[in-house]
């Protein structure tokens, strides 16, 4: 980062000179854009190193919006840019180059601001796809360049000539659609690490579908913080099909379980699953990490295979992990819904979580164990929140130090009354 300092305001700015002036209106916009682009590259790290995994948000965006006290619109617009413009890593480790590598050099000089470099990303989108890998750098080095001493004006125009350069026969005809089966549905892991869901419906099933997914979908009532539900709808829809999926596997006539819930293995060194640092192998599709493991196995979403050092299966906990039938009953009578505070949801949606986790020699009892919602229960596992068991023997949760400096323990007050 080029060194930049806020220009000193003159004592008395009635008295500046006009040159004065338009020098410090310079300094403080290099200023703010070299801040910017600095802000970016801690945004980009932490997009890398996982945000649900650092502070438990479902995505960087959602983060930045609740520690910046932003709307999720203007989170994310600063967020696409941090990425586009810095190098970033998949979940597996694989470097993903920045898009625009040039004009984030320029921008760390404090040199062009939020609207040329969204300016550019635009341009970049619309060139030809089959654009080879040198052309698109060239063509982002000349607009970067271009970005440093001209307006948005200058753009336009280079923006035209790259296109009529690099695309001189305009976009081909595209071929007919192929007719389409009346139900498909393909499930592909990708490299990343994602899994990406595709499907087409014929009238009757898609109704029925979104007519369950959006039941699952409503946004989470304002919580007593007054903090919003900040997902989009597409990732409430992406939750709700997790929930549905929870509710078919847990109903006891699936196909195949022989009375377990779940058809899934994570297999664990007991070292890792204990601390949730490293990864865990997810049944023959690859890997996750090993705080998604712990969180995993605590009600056995997935089964877990726990491997001593030497690569051997142990027996840890495995008599003592499964939440029978009558404890879970008297879970939810005694809990009546997910426990943290403000949260609405019924016992059907929720996980039985382990206060002190099995894998630590935690006992599967009711005074070791609470209904948390799937949300709420990936909050306990990676935020700050902590639960316990109070004297009378009921769920009560104590915030982080950033939301309640006194650390004062809530109860939810929604399902008892
Ligand atoms: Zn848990
Ligand atoms: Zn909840």
């Amino acid at each position: 980062m080029s060194e930049t300092f806020l220009p000193e305001l003159p004592q008395e700015l009635w008295r500046a000179g006009k040159l004065e002036l338009a020098h410090g209106v310079q300094q403080s916009l290099r200023v703010i854009r070299t801040a910017t682009a600095g802000l970016g590259q801690f945004l980009a790290e932490i997009e890398s190193r996982g945000v649900k995994d650092l502070y438990g948000y479902g995505s960087t965006a959602n983060w930045f919006a609740d520690m910046a006290g932003l709307s999720l619109g203007e989170a994310r617009p600063v967020v696409k840019r941090a990425i586009a413009l810095n190098p970033t890593r998949a979940l597996d480790g694989t470097e993903v180059p920045a898009v625009a590598p040039a004009t984030a050099a320029v921008a760390a000089e404090g040199m062009v601001g939020n609207e040329r470099i969204d300016q550019i990303l635009e341009i970049l989108k619309k060139l030809p796809a089959e654009t080879s890998a040198e052309d698109r750098t060239s063509a982002e080095k000349i607009l970067a360049d271009l970005a440093r001493d001209a307006g948005p004006r200058q753009l336009a125009e280079a923006e035209a000539n790259l296109l009529a350069w690099l695309d001189p026969d305009g976009n081909e005809p595209k071929d007919p659609e192929p007719k389409e089966p009346r139900r498909e549905l393909t499930l592909e892991r990708r490299k990343d690490g994602f899994w990406k869901l595709n499907g087409l419906l014929d009238d009757e099933a898609g109704a029925r579908t979104a007519a369950a997914l959006e039941a699952y979908a409503k946004p989470r009532p304002v919580d007593e913080f007054g903090q919003a539900d900040l997902r989009m709808k597409c990732e409430r829809l992406g939750d709700a099909w997790v929930d549905l999926l929870d509710l078919a596997i847990a109903c006891p006539d699936q196909p195949g379980t022989s009375g377990y819930r779940t058809l899934v293995h994570v297999t664990i060194g007991l070292e890792e699953l204990k601390s949730g640092l490293g990864t865990a192998c997810l049944d023959f599709v690859g890997t996750m990490t090993a705080r998604e493991a712990r969180l995993a196995a605590c009600d056995c979403l997935m089964l877990p295979v726990v491997m001593n050092a030497a690569g051997e299966p142990l027996d840890v906990g495995r008599l003592r992990r499964f939440v029978t039938p009558g404890q879970r009953r008297a879970l939810n009578i005694r809990d009546g819904g997910c426990a943290f505070p403000g949260c609405h949801r019924k016992p059907k949606h929720c996980h039985a979580h382990h206060i002190d986790h099995w894998v630590d020699g935690g006992p599967t009892d009711l005074r070791n164990l609470v209904l948390l919602c799937g949300f709420h229960h990936r909050l306990i596992h990676h935020g700050d929140w902590e639960v316990r068991l109070a004297a009378d023997g009921l769920p009560e949760f104590i915030p982080p130090q950033c939301r309640d400096p006194l650390r004062k323990p809530r109860r939810n007050t929604l399902h008892h009354t």
